[in-house]
């Protein structure tokens, strides 16, 4: 089987500027925890668990001997603040390039714009990120879609502004629909690099291959956004969160006949999950090609 990565993949400099933090303090010995997820990777937070270093989701439940590491999709400010008042100790992980995205809501939202924001509502980049929308001018509107682009009344001005691992295309067609409800309009383009490079680098790949492997957490906004580019390319597209689910028979079965494969990761997955996934197919090509010797050899002597 061909084995083909796609040339842009894994870790990001935001994942890997983040474990590198927790890295040294950890080799220093400083006691360290980590407020919500840090990245969206079961193996990298399951490894750090191992480590002793813990994960808390409310201030309640903060160890006062510890020092606390904020994700790198962000905190809400007001929760900021509060570390801050409580003299809390704590070293920001946050992305610089959500921070970015943070610094632009926050100008934007003490303009008379109306400042709408392209992303999931629900995700904790976007929570932490809207709550730097703090002017009393006008509230911002969070949006993920073109039916809900379309809805929008019209508005005297609009700033536009993504989620920094948004659907290049997704934005650019609800720019196109928002552009049409306003004189002034004004788009942001908060995505970051590394998204829209892995996200070119997929869309080049997937189709030039029989099936395509997307590794990353389920809840991985960005590996989320590869598998659906990778499935609009191939409809043999199949997303997992560890090299281990490789190894079901059912899977075996379904990519057994065909000749290529793409593999693809999301911004959270290590480097060496990428390896095993690849060192997979390759053993997978040896065995099978064994297989069919065995066999061929096996008809002749019969013969
Ligand atoms: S995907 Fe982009 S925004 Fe998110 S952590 Fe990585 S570099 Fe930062």
């Amino acid at each position: 089987m061909k084995v083909c990565v796609a040339e842009e993949a894994g870790f990001c400099f935001g994942v890997k500027r983040a474990l590198e933090i927790i890295e040294q303090l950890h080799e220093k010995g400083q006691n360290i925890c980590i407020y919500g997820q840090l990245i969206h990777n079961t193996t990298v937070l399951d490894d750090l668990k191992a480590r002793g270093i813990d994960r808390i989701d409310s201030l309640d439940q903060l160890d006062p001997v510890k020092t606390l590491i904020i994700r790198t999709h962000g905190i809400p400010k007001e929760t900021e603040n509060l570390l801050k008042s409580r003299s809390i100790p704590y070293i920001d992980a946050t992305c610089p390039l959500v921070k970015k995205l943070q610094q632009v809501i926050e100008k934007l939202a003490s303009t008379s714009t109306q400042l709408i924001i392209v992303g999931d509502k629900n995700h904790p980049e976007i929570i932490a990120a809207r709550s730097y929308a703090t002017s009393e001018f006008s509230e911002p509107i969070i949006i993920n879609s073109e039916e809900e682009a379309n809805d929008l009344e019209y508005f005297d001005r609009i700033d536009v502004v993504a989620q920094t691992t948004l659907d290049v295309d997704l934005f650019n067609q609800i720019a196109f629909i928002l552009q049409n409800k306003t004189k002034h309009f004004q788009i942001h383009n908060t995505i970051c690099k590394a998204t829209q490079v892995r996200q070119t680098a997929i869309k080049k790949l997937a189709p030039n291959v029989d099936f395509v492997i997307v590794a990353g957490g389920k809840n991985s906004s960005n590996t989320r956004k590869l598998f659906n580019i990778a499935l609009k390319q191939n409809k043999n597209t199949f997303h997992i969160e560890s090299s281990k689910e490789l190894f079901n028979p059912y899977f075996i079965r379904k990519i057994e006949h065909f000749n290529s494969v793409g593999i693809t990761a999301g911004a959270s997955t290590p480097p060496d999950e990428i390896d095993k996934i690849k060192n997979f197919f390759e053993k997978f090509t040896i065995e099978k090609e064994m297989n069919h010797g065995r066999t061929e050899r096996n008809s002749n002597a019969e013969r």
